[in-house]
């Protein structure tokens, strides 16, 4: 097996998408329904009072079947323009093609690469090339290597703004959606330079499980969350069951800003 090229994870590397960094003062918190729906503007500007620090905006979703809900596609664009007109934050989209980050360039911040495309390297490398920010997905089976090795490929065409979001990997376990990988934090915050954020609604599968994952997160060093939460949980169009309501996001927000810094080693949390 090639060996990890070991960047400097002693010097952290903060990630900017739009007005927000990562990875440099506070935790942050990445909030919003698992995909943009007709409601959206309304439930982006209910995120943004909890001090949600950017949103969630997919429109291309990756479903296991093709029958469930693909997300809105480009007929979402207005409201994308409209939340962020509204709320002044962020917007983050998940993309799964090239042409899905072209037509998004303008209406988003960051990208999102998903789990299932983790190891879709045409994909990465023109996400290294268009040169805007990258969330990293792991892949529900992937080692941390392979992770790690994947943000290379962004990387190598010049693009070092991408963020490494562990959302939970395939276990024996089958009671949580994925088995969140806590242990993923401090490896790849030891291994990289990059900022590391924790999705633990893909992980849970169950909302009343969210904040106790999220919690876990934050104690062992993540930058950030990035979570599905929804005005209306049982009404969201996709992964109702792991939709936390807003209140919960308000306290989550709350504790996550409260967080001491990450700390690039566990020695120096000390
Ligand atoms: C998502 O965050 O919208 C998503 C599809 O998650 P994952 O790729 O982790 O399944
Ligand atoms: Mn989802």
């Amino acid at each position: 097996m090639v060996e990890l090229e070991r960047r400097d994870a002693e010097r952290r590397r903060a990630v900017r998408i739009g007005n927000l960094t990562i990875g440099e003062t506070r935790p942050v918190v990445i909030a919003g329904p698992c995909s943009v729906e007709p409601g959206y503007v309304d439930q982006a500007a209910d995120i943004a009072e909890t001090g949600a620090d950017a949103l969630r905006a997919g429109v291309f979703k990756p479903r296991t079947h093709p029958d469930s809900f693909q997300g809105m596609g480009l007929e979402a664009l207005p409201l994308l323009a409209e939340a962020r007109r509204r709320t002044g934050l962020p917007l983050i989209s998940e993309v799964l093609c090239e042409a899905d980050a072209e037509a998004l360039r303008e209406h988003t911040d960051g990208y999102q690469v998903g789990t299932r495309n983790m190891q879709n390297y045409r994909l990465l490398e023109a996400l290294g090339d268009l040169g805007r920010p990258v969330i990293l997905k792991r892949g529900l089976s992937a080692t941390i290597d392979e992770w790690i090795a994947a943000s290379e490929y962004i990387r190598r065409r010049g693009n070092d703004d991408v963020i490494l979001c562990e959302r939970g990997i395939r276990t024996f376990e089958t009671r949580t959606r994925n088995t969140l990988d806590v242990s993923a934090v401090v490896v790849a915050r030891e291994l990289t330079d990059l900022p590391v954020i924790v999705d633990p609604s893909h992980a849970a599968g169950k909302r009343e499980w969210v904040p106790a994952l999220a919690r876990a997160a934050l104690a062992v060093g993540a930058d950030g969350l990035l979570v599905e939460a929804h005005p209306a949980p049982a009404l969201a169009w996709s992964d109702a069951a792991q939709t936390i309501d807003v209140a919960t996001l308000a306290d989550l927000v709350d504790a996550t800003h409260s967080s001491p810094l990450p700390c690039p080693r566990l020695e120096a949390c000390r």
